[in-house]
């Protein structure tokens, strides 16, 4: 299995247009920036997006993906949903996967598409391609439901907070615990008080409650410094998960 990110920024991403902060003109003048939200899972030759982030095209190229085989919404904020048109007219009919909540409110937006909803209850894991799915619920207010993602592909895992505040759930808190690779929101750093996200602290206080292997930033907005010492994702960056080959011992 392998995990790419595709976009590692908040919803206006960085650079933020019309922003002359020293983050937004470091970007701007070496020329990176954070991509909004979407992740890019590949097993046995099939690709799942977790969100699909308004610079999909964008991501799509340059990751190089063909095919869109399912697509996972975390919850129907514009940044997590509003790139599914960009691959809509050359693709149609792509399945979909989330909560029966976030399927109503996406589609509110989608209406004029064609796709495959597929509803899923939290906490009851899916196989796709492989990779066994289980939605956790998170805590994003105003959003009615929001969820994170636990990926387990033959021992390992991955988590992937989503959009959430700390008020994580303990059911879900359950769910998440040991990830071999922690994907957390952390919109920005420590001494941010934020009612929808986790700042850096909070974030890396649910690494150590769910002892985390490796823990990366996402979600990342451009309240960070350019060179700064916190752990923050990079678009693109991608991570490959063997499972065990039980041949390797015989
Ligand atoms: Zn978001
Ligand atoms: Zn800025
Ligand atoms: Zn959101």
């Amino acid at each position: 299995m392998k995990v790419t990110i595709l976009g590692t920024g908040d919803s206006p991403g960085t650079p933020v247009i019309g922003c002359h902060c020293k983050t937004c003109e470091d970007a701007r003048k070496k020329g990176w920036e954070r991509l909004r939200f979407s992740i890019l899972v590949e097993n046995n030759g099939k690709t799942i997006l977790i969100d699909t982030s308004p610079d999909m095209r964008k991501q799509l190229l340059k990751a190089n993906v063909n095919r869109v085989d399912a697509v996972i919404w975390t919850h129907s904020h514009y940044d997590h949903f509003a790139g599914f048109g960009d691959f809509y007219r050359v693709q149609n009919n792509v399945a979909v996967y989330s909560s029966g909540e976030v399927l109503e409110d996406v589609g509110r937006f989608m209406f004029f598409m064609k796709y495959r909803e597929n509803q899923v209850e939290c906490y009851e894991p899916f196989n796709l391609f492989g990779v066994d799915i289980t939605l956790v619920d998170v805590t994003h207010p105003p959003m009615r439901r929001s969820h994170g993602v636990v990926l387990n592909y033959m021992g390992k895992k991955v988590v992937v907070t989503g959009d959430t505040n700390p008020a994580i759930p303990e059911k879900s808190i359950d769910e998440m615990l040991n990830p071999d690779l922690l994907i957390a929101d952390a919109i920005a750093p420590e001494g941010y008080r934020l009612k929808k996200h986790m700042n850096a602290g909070e974030a890396f206080s649910l690494a150590k409650k769910l002892k985390s292997k490796k823990t990366l930033f996402i979600h990342v907005g451009h309240f960070y410094p350019p060179n700064t010492k916190y752990p923050l994702a990079r678009d693109f960056e991608s991570f490959e998960f063997r499972g065990v080959n039980l041949e390797d011992f015989l």
